[in-house]
């Protein structure tokens, strides 16, 4: 049964540009969860696998309501957490800051006799970048843990949820203790990426590729029969 608790104030009319989201998501942190892809990234990193992200007029404009609506729906189909990643979340603040505070609120309401379900944020900035930003660490203030940091193809790494080696994975929360703690140093031992059909045709791929691991599924989907015409990180 869906959540019938209100939306919180501030939630009707806000609007955050999304390029889409996901559920379940396996492969952006622990449990099954809600992935929410913001639209628009500054950062251009180089080897980025969702460079269609990065433009911010790209994706579309989507009504915080409606958002939370897939948030109620996921904590009813007993998600584990939310991921908001992208494009660079931080370059919606407003909307970013507006979306963790329902989610954090619908979350308690629908977790009061279950178990908690957390709350993750990836942005390509540093901790660095982010401590003199206080409106950016507002923003973040709902959040459970944070993946932050460019991705660098020049620093592979096997840990989980994270591109490269130089990301932090920063528990932010007691329940982001609890639940990001015993994965800090963890590796990954199985596929990182997730394979999705997506909803107009084709096929959508979630999660932080290991090394290599992108042209291996590639070769896989096409002896599948599956050609990825115009896969986003070769663009
Ligand atoms: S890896 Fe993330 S931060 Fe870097 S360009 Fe891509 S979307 Fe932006």
């Amino acid at each position: 049964m869906v959540d019938e608790t209100p939306d919180p104030p501030g939630a009707a009319g806000a609007a955050a540009r999304i390029s889409g989201t996901h559920f379940p998501v396996t492969t952006l942190g622990p449990g099954r969860r809600l992935g929410v892809w913001f639209q628009g990234c500054p950062l251009a990193c180089p080897g980025c696998m969702s460079r269609h992200t990065w433009d911010p007029a790209g994706g579309r404009a989507v009504g915080l309501p409606e958002l939370l609506d897939e948030w109620r729906a996921a904590l009813a189909a007993g998600a584990d957490g939310l991921t908001v990643s992208g494009g660079e979340p931080l370059s919606q603040p407003v909307a970013l800051s507006r979306l963790l505070a329902g989610a954090a609120a619908l979350r308690r309401a629908a977790g009061a006799g279950g178990r908690p379900a957390d709350i993750l944020v990836y942005t390509g900035l540093t901790e660095a970048e982010l401590a003199p930003e206080p409106g950016l660490r507002e923003a973040l203030r709902h959040a459970d843990a944070l993946i932050s940091g460019r991705y660098v193809a020049a620093e592979p790494t096997d840990l989980v949820w994270r591109g490269s080696a130089n990301q932090r994975l920063r528990p932010l929360t007691e329940l982001g203790r609890q639940r990001y703690g015993p994965h800090l140093a963890r590796t990954a031992a199985g596929p990182r990426v997730q394979v999705a059909w997506a909803p107009a045709g084709g096929v959508l791929l979630y999660g932080v590729p290991g090394r290599g691991e992108l042209s291996a599924l590639e070769r896989r989907l096409r002896a599948a029969g599956v050609r990825l015409r115009g896969p986003s990180w070769r663009q």
